[in-house]
C-alpha cells in the first residue's frame, strides 16, 4: 500500500483526496491519499517522519509553501516562483516542485490554446501569480503582470524573463492586444465580483480563472457573454494534480476519471 497526502492547514475541505483516489482505483494501484494538519511548529518534523515512514509523497497548501521551501531540495522552477506545493520522496531526501505552473500551461493546451509567442496578461502576484507568470513566460509568453499593490507586480515582473508589471490600471491598456487572460487574484471567490472589468474583454481572448469555487465566476461568465474562450479553474487543479500524481507514480495518470473525480466533489459543494 502506497502512501500520498496533503499537509496545510485547513485541509478538511480539499478536493485532492477524491481526485488522486479516483486516479489509483483506474488504474488498480493499492494506494490512499490522506490529509495531515501539523501544527506550524512541527512542520520539520512532520516532514521528516513522513520521508522516515515511506510515505510516496505529500502535496502542500496554505500556510506551507513558502515554509517548506528550505525543507526540501527545490527544483528550479519551485525555487524561482518561491513556493513548494508537491514533495517526492525519493533516495536522496525530500525533493520540492510546483506543479502549479504546469497545471496552468497544461490547462490551457487541453484547450487547445498554443502559449508560445502570445501576449498575456496575469492578474495577481501572489503565489498562483507567480506560477502563471513563470510557467506563461517559460512556455513562450511574453507576459505583463498586473497586481493591485503595483509594486509587487513589478517586483515579479523583475524576476520573470521578459515581463513587465503595474497596477491594475493598465488592464485597460494591455488587455485590448491580449491572447491570453489568466486571473490568478481570489477574486470571484464566493461574491459574484471580478477583478476585470467586463468591458476590457474582447472576442479574441482566451480567459483562464484560477479561481475554482465557484466552477463558472463571474469572470468567466463575462468572458463568455463576450465571445472569449473560457478555461475554468477547476482544470489548473486537474493537471497541477496530475502532475503530481505522474511523478510519484511513474505512470501516466488517468485525466478522465480524475476529472470526473473532481467535478462531482466540486458539484457537490458548490
Ligand atoms: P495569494 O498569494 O494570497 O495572492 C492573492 C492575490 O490576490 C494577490 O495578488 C492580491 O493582491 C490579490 N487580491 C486579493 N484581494 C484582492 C482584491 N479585493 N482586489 C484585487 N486583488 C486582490 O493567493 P494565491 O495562493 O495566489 O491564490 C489566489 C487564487 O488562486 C485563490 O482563489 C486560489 O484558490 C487560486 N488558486 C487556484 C489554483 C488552481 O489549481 N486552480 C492553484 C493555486 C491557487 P495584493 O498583492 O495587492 O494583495
Amino acid at each position: 500500500m502506497d502512501v500520498y497526502g496533503l499537509i496545510g492547514n485547513p485541509v478538511g475541505h480539499s478536493l485532492s483526496p477524491p481526485m488522486h483516489e479516483a486516479g489509483y482505483n483506474s488504474l488498480g494501484l493499492e494506494a490512499r491519499y490522506l490529509t495531515f494538519e501539523p501544527d506550524p511548529t512541527e512542520l520539520q518534523s512532520a516532514i521528516q517522519g513522513a520521508d522516515a515512514l515511506g510515505v510516496g509523497g505529500l502535496n502542500v497548501t496554505i500556510p506551507f509553501k513558502q515554509d517548506v521551501l528550505e525543507l526540501v531540495d527545490p527544483a528550479p522552477l519551485a525555487k524561482r516562483i518561491g513556493a513548494v506545493n508537491t514533495i517526492e520522496f525519493t533516495d536522496d531526501g525530500p525533493r520540492g516542485y510546483n506543479t502549479d505552473a504546469i497545471g496552468v500551461t497544461r490547462a490551457l493546451n487541453e484547450h487547445g490554446i498554443t502559449i508560445d509567442d502570445r501576449n498575456a496578461v496575469v492578474v495577481g502576484a501572489g503565489g498562483a501569480g507567480r506560477a502563471a507568470a513563470f510557467g506563461l513566460a517559460d512556455a513562450g509568453s511574453s507576459v505583463h503582470i498586473a497586481n493591485r499593490t503595483a509594486e509587487r507586480a513589478r517586483d515579479l515582473a523583475d524576476e520573470v524573463p521578459g515581463a513587465t508589471g503595474a497596477g491594475l490600471d493598465s488592464l485597460a491598456d494591455r488587455l485590448s492586444g491580449a491572447d491570453l487572460l489568466v486571473n490568478a487574484t481570489s477574486v470571484g471567490m464566493e461574491e459574484a465580483e471580478t477583478p476585470v472589468p467586463a468591458e476590457l474583454l474582447h472576442p479574441e481572448l482566451t480567459v483562464l480563472d484560477a479561481v475554482y469555487t465557484p466552477i463558472e465566476t463571474q469572470l468567466l461568465r463575462d468572458a463568455t457573454d463576450t465571445g472569449a474562450n473560457t478555461v475554468e479553474g477547476a482544470w489548473m487543479l486537474l493537471f497541477q494534480g496530475v502532475e503530481a500524481f505522474e511523478r510519484w507514480t511513474g505512470e501516466e495518470a488517468p485525466v478522465r476519471a480524475m476529472n470526473d473525480a473532481l467535478r462531482s466533489h466540486l458539484t457537490e459543494h458548490s
